[in-house]
């Protein structure tokens, strides 16, 4: 199959889809093709179901034959990770506990995907269930990343952004609690982005940390991420955090807001500890935006030192409670060695998750407890409300703030491993933006001497996802990073 099939953006498609020249199912079959060509190499797929791809390919064919096509996205694969729930295929999370957990119901944003005739493609292999930088805590496997497969791709939605670097599929969707999109779209070279919390419906999203989580897109540009956004945004009443607000028409806006941009610097995000390759690469990008007639204005985030230890405090206090549900008894791994009840909480628990979901537990029960609770969880609230104060306060003087979105680029597998709070700083310019509900985009702004992605963080103001748009696409329009790939 031609390269030029497989790494063509959806917009792309969906045009050749409109004119005739390619088939949905041709399409399909290609994403197939490679996947089975590379996948053994990257690993991004815990698992694909071809006659269901197919199936619907064909499906929008004939509606398209008909006359009755959707949009831009009838007809194109859509990859998904492992935590979002597709009626009648596995739904893991990476995880023993749910292995062989089948979802009963669509989740809203696949509901949504399947009402624009996009076909949902393949389970993405992530962290187990969310948890982690690198893919490593998954049960199954570790994804490889496309660019050299001794580093990690990233997580915890290293699958989703692996698939696209690697041609698997022109776009995916993740989820996103401290990082898990932007991080990997960096690391992998692809866009990824997080929209404001509220934006997207969490119904069907297996629940890590709720305040935090949200879905959003993977793509090879800006618009492509524009395009699936649009599809999965919007009012639910079946996710009681849905936000009530216009949806803009994300493609139409990218080229009418024009800037320039009020854009700000914050001094906490260039410090120790941020790779020399990755500080040339961002203030190279800063100076693009300077050249194009940006105000570049310099901010302070002062409560930003404070945001790696609230979010491990809040995540998994909440993902203590939202994993008490996997007690053996439902829907998850049951012992078979139990004797009664309690010990099959115990045994089913203990054989059912990992060991990072574990810590994560004991973690959040811990810092719950009764004693703890003030000192800790209530202390991280507070601080959080500060957290996101400094974002407000920010947005009063810029529209948006630029940053690196990882202190470096991928790092090899095994190095961090065995070291978690090494591994839980590689999400440290990504996990505020959750704290505070803002939306941020991770887009390609350049690669290492080794050859490695590195990406730019954009963060923006609640529910202003366009103008985050509109400006990665101003960057992206004069640089051509998004358009190399991997060599696998
Ligand atoms: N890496 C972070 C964690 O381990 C964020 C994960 C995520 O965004 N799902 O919690």
């Amino acid at each position: 199959m031609a390269e030029s099939l497989y790494y063509r953006t959806a917009a792309e498609l969906s045009r050749a889809l409109e004119s005739k020249e390619l088939s949905s199912e041709e399409i399909v079959r290609s994403v197939i093709e490679r996947t089975r060509a590379v996948d053994d190499k990257v690993s991004a797929f815990i698992s694909f179901d071809e006659g269901d791809a197919l199936e619907r390919a064909r499906a929008s064919d004939r509606r398209r034959a008909e006359g009755k096509a959707l949009g831009p996205l009838d007809g194109i694969p859509v990859g998904i990770k492992d935590v979002l729930a597709v009626e009648g295929q596995p739904l893991t999370c990476a995880s023993r506990m749910l292995g062989k957990f089948v979802s009963p119901y669509d989740a809203t944003a696949i509901a949504r995907l399947k009402a624009a005739g996009a076909v949902p493609w393949g389970r993405l292999n992530m962290d187990e269930f969310a948890m982690g930088s690198s893919t490593e805590n998954s049960s199954v496997k570790t994804t490889s990343n496309p660019w050299n497969t001794d580093c990690i791709p990233g997580g915890s939605s290293g699958g989703s952004a692996a698939c696209v670097a690697a041609g698997e599929a022109p776009i995916s969707l993740g989820s996103d609690t401290g990082g898990s999109i932007r991080q990997p779209a960096a690391l992998c070279g692809v866009v990824g982005m997080k929209p404001t919390y509220g934006l997207v419906s969490r119904y069907g999203l297996v629940a890590f940390a709720s305040s935090l989580d949200q879905i959003g897109p993977f793509a090879h540009t800006v618009e492509d991420a524009a395009i699936l956004l649009q599809a999965v945004a919007g009012h639910d009443d079946r996710d009681s955090s849905s936000y009530r607000t216009d949806i803009p028409d994300y493609r139409k806006e990218l080229s009418s807001r024009k800037g320039p941009w009020k854009l700000g610097i914050p001094k906490e995000y260039f410090g120790e500890g941020l790779d020399p390759e990755v500080a040339r690469a961002i203030e190279a990008a800063i100076d693009f935006y300077r050249g194009e007639g940006c105000e570049i204005v310099d901010v302070s985030l002062p409560h930003t030192e404070h945001a790696v230890g609230v979010y491990y405090i809040i995540a998994t206090a909440e993902a203590s409670s939202n994993l008490a549900r996997y007690d053996g008894v439902r829907y998850s791994h049951r012992s078979a060695e139990a004797t009664d009840a309690i010990d099959l909480y115990f045994k089913s628990r203990a054989e059912g998750f990992g060991p990072e979901v574990k810590r994560r537990v004991i973690l959040g029960t811990y810092v719950l407890s009764s004693g703890y609770y003030d000192a800790y969880y209530l202390k991280a609230q507070k601080v959080r409300t500060l957290i996101r104060r400094d974002f407000l306060q920010a947005y009063e003087k810029v529209d948006a703030l630029l940053t690196p979105t990882t202190p470096s680029p991928a790092f090899r597998k095994g190095e961090k491993t065995d070291d978690p709070l090494q591994m839980y700083l590689s999400d440290i310019f990504t996990i505020s933006a959750n704290l505070a509900g803002i939306p941020g985009i991770s887009i390609p702004c350049g690669f290492s001497e080794s050859g490695l992605p590195i990406g730019l963080q954009i963060l923006g103001q609640p529910f202003q996802e366009a103008d985050l748009f509109a400006i990665a696409r101003r960057f992206e329009q004069a640089h051509d990073y998004h358009t190399r790939h991997p060599s696998l």
